[in-house]
Order: C-alpha cells, then sequence, then structure tokens
C-alpha cells in the first residue's frame, strides 16, 4: 500500500513540485490548499504529469476543527509536509500581524493534527532568511541564527523553534526543518512553475516576465555591493532538486527509529551575483535583457550561499541540476504562461 502524506500548500510552486516527486517515489500525497496563492489547474497539471491525481482538502490550516473532520476520513498517513505560509517578504513588514498569525498558527495547527492523529513525520518549509546577514561563508547548519531581516523571516524562525520545544516534549516526532536557499525554474515539462501574484518580487520570475515584455525593465538593486561585481549574491536551486529533497528527507525521518529534530540547508552549494543570473538568461534567451541600476533594496543579504554538505552526508541527497537548467526552465515555463494567456494579476 502506497504511504500517505499530507501535503499543506500542495497547489503552490514547491509543493506542487513536491507532489509531483513523491508521486513519482511511491508516496501518495493528499494536498491541503485554500488556493490563497495557487491555481486549481495545478492539480490537473500534476495528473498530467504523473498519471495521479491526489486528493484536495479546501481547507485553511488556521481552521484547526475543519482540518481534524477532513482528515479522518483517511487512514494509513504517515506524516506532514508543511508548506502553506504567507511568503511575501516585503508584504510582512507592512502586515506583520497576517504573518505572525497564518504562518505561526498554521505551524502549531498541523503540530496538533500530527499529534492527534499520531503521525510521525513533519517536514518544515524553512528558509536561508533565518541566517540574517551571516558572518561566514557558507553557511552552516550550525551557524547563528541572526535578527531576521522582516516579519516574514522571523515567523520562520519562529517556528523552528515551536518545532524544536515540541520534539522535547514529545519523543516520537521526527520532525526536519528545511532551510531553502532560492529556489528557481520550474518543472521541465512546463507544466508547473512559479505563478508569482502581479509584479513579482523574485529576481527570476522578473527577469522571465522582462524577456516575455510584461515588465519594461529589470531593476537591479544595488551595484556598489563589496561582491566581485558590486551586486547581491545568492545561492539558486532548480525547484526540482529541492523537491527531490522533501522526498529524501521523508525517507530519512522514516528510517530513524527514534525522535528527531534536524535542520539541512537545500541549496547548490555555489553563489552567484545578480548579473551573473541576468548574464546567464541572456545566453540562454539568445536574447538582451533591459535592466538598469537602482538603489539597494532595503533589508537586503549581501551574499550568502549554503554549505550543503549536511544533507549530501545525512539523506544522500545533491542538486543534479545547474543554475542554467534552472533558468531554461523558468524562461520554457514563461512561454508556456504566454501561449495560454495564463496570468495571476
Ligand atoms: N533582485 C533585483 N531585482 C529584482 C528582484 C531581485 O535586483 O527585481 C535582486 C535582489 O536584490 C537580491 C537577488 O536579486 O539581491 C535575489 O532576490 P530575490 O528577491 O529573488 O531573493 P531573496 O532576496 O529573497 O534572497
Amino acid at each position: 500500500m502506497k504511504k500517505k502524506i499530507i501535503v499543506t500548500g500542495g497547489a503552490g510552486y514547491i509543493g506542487s513540485h513536491t507532489c509531483v516527486e513523491l508521486i513519482a517515489s511511491n508516496y501518495e500525497p493528499i494536498i491541503i490548499d485554500n488556493f490563497y496563492n495557487s491555481k486549481h489547474f495545478i492539480i490537473d497539471r500534476i495528473e498530467e504529469i504523473t498519471g495521479f491525481r491526489p486528493d484536495i482538502l479546501d481547507t485553511n490550516c488556521l481552521n484547526y476543527e475543519q482540518l481534524r473532520l477532513k482528515i479522518s476520513s483517511y487512514n494509513n498517513i504517515n506524516g506532514i509536509i508543511h508548506f502553506a505560509a504567507y511568503k511575501a517578504v516585503g508584504e510582512s513588514t507592512q502586515k506583520p500581524l497576517k504573518y505572525y498569525q497564518n504562518n505561526i498558527g498554521s505551524t502549531i495547527n498541523m503540530l496538533k493534527i500530527l499529534e492527534d492523529f499520531k503521525f510521525s513525520s513533519f517536514i518544515f518549509s524553512s528558509s536561508c532568511t533565518v541566517y540574517g546577514q551571516p558572518k561566514q561563508l557558507p553557511v552552516t547548519e550550525e551557524s547563528p541564527i541572526l535578527l531576521a531581516e522582516s516579519p516574514y523571516g522571523r515567523t520562520k524562525q519562529i517556528c523552528e523553534d515551536v518545532i524544536s520545544d515540541y520534539s522535547k516534549a514529545n519523543s516520537t516526532l521526527k520532525a526536519v526543518s528545511l532551510r531553502y536557499f532560492n529556489p528557481i525554474g520550474a518543472h521541465p515539462s512546463s507544466l508547473i512553475g512559479e505563478l508569482p501574484l502581479g509584479a513579482p518580487n523574485n529576481l527570476v520570475p522578473f527577469i522571465t516576465q522582462t524577456a516575455a515584455g510584461i515588465r519594461k525593465e529589470l531593476s537591479i538593486f544595488g551595484h556598489d555591493y563589496s561582491t566581485s561585481d558590486g551586486t547581491c549574491i545568492r545561492d539558486y536551486i532548480h525547484v526540482v532538486d529541492l523537491a527531490r529533497a522533501h522526498v529524501a528527507a521523508l525517507k530519512f525521518s522514516e528510517a530513524k527509529k527514534n525522535g528527531l529534530f534536524e535542520i539541512f540547508n537545500l541549496g547548490s552549494g555555489q553563489g552567484n551575483s545578480v548579473l551573473e543570473v541576468v548574464q546567464a538568461f541572456e545566453e540562454i534567451c539568445e536574447e538582451k535583457l533591459n535592466y538598469k541600476f537602482s538603489p539597494r533594496r532595503p533589508g537586503d543579504v549581501v551574499e550568502v550561499y549554503a554549505n550543503v554538505e549536511k544533507a549530501k552526508n545525512e539523506m544522500g541527497w545533491e542538486t543534479k541540476l545547474s543554475l542554467k537548467d534552472a533558468l531554461k526552465d523558468a524562461w520554457n515555463w514563461e512561454l508556456a504562461l504566454r501561449k495560454n494567456l495564463i496570468t495571476n494579476e
């Protein structure tokens, strides 16, 4: 019998790619999603790629009673992968209560559900934002947790603390927190990918929308930083590699007899500047991108990239896809969206 896994936010960007990888690894995802920042057609696309249509529980993770009721009709659920969260860094500074209530409240509810139904594995979507402006690079899982640059980042820190405290009180909990660096790209089929709400805040969707003519030009935020070319450095990871890491984390937790709370960095291990990403993209789409240099974006981390040895050594996971693979897939996804006139404005 297939193992069932609850995937909150399973219709979202990373969630949908993870559902595809779970199905390929013989798991049966059950998606909980209220479609706040995702579209129903993504479920059709998951089915088109995998041949399997996951069940959808259209529920807000803050609605504990409804969650309980809906989940109680299933047997053999093994664990929870919890993606569902608000993620717009800028908005979180304007509406911090919205972010604290939703991101922390839903994590607590999912842990309560886990306890109620005696599931064991809990995989949490965390972020390298917990490292703030790191003093030493690359960052390891032992690097200090510094002041978060936004309420969004702080919700990730607080949720990790909640899980850590809870794991000390519950010896059967097998929890893994995955600290994502910068997920980019799309499924190579171009059937699923990122659907930014309105003008993208993130670099790669802004690049692909500019190349597609939807945005006039990319603003590169700051080019006077103390980096090789003056622009900020990030660790970009293909979303399919990231999705595979969730399957690896699930298997890692299932293989352990005792309770645990482990943290893993998920990145490529390599830093690339904004200009390097732009140049790599220009090579892929064989056109010049319209861009200009603009003032620094407040709160931006200057340079961050991961040490990914722990994930490799303990989960047997490492990236297989390159920055260029990710940019190519992101571009093909953008072209597919335009062809099908899909927007998320
Ligand atoms: N960036 C940029 N222009 C944009 C969006 C992002 O120059 O329109 C830069 C941003 O300042 C940062 C890098 O691209 O240096 C990655 O930004 P993103 O928002 O994608 O990720 P994060 O900052 O959250 O790591």
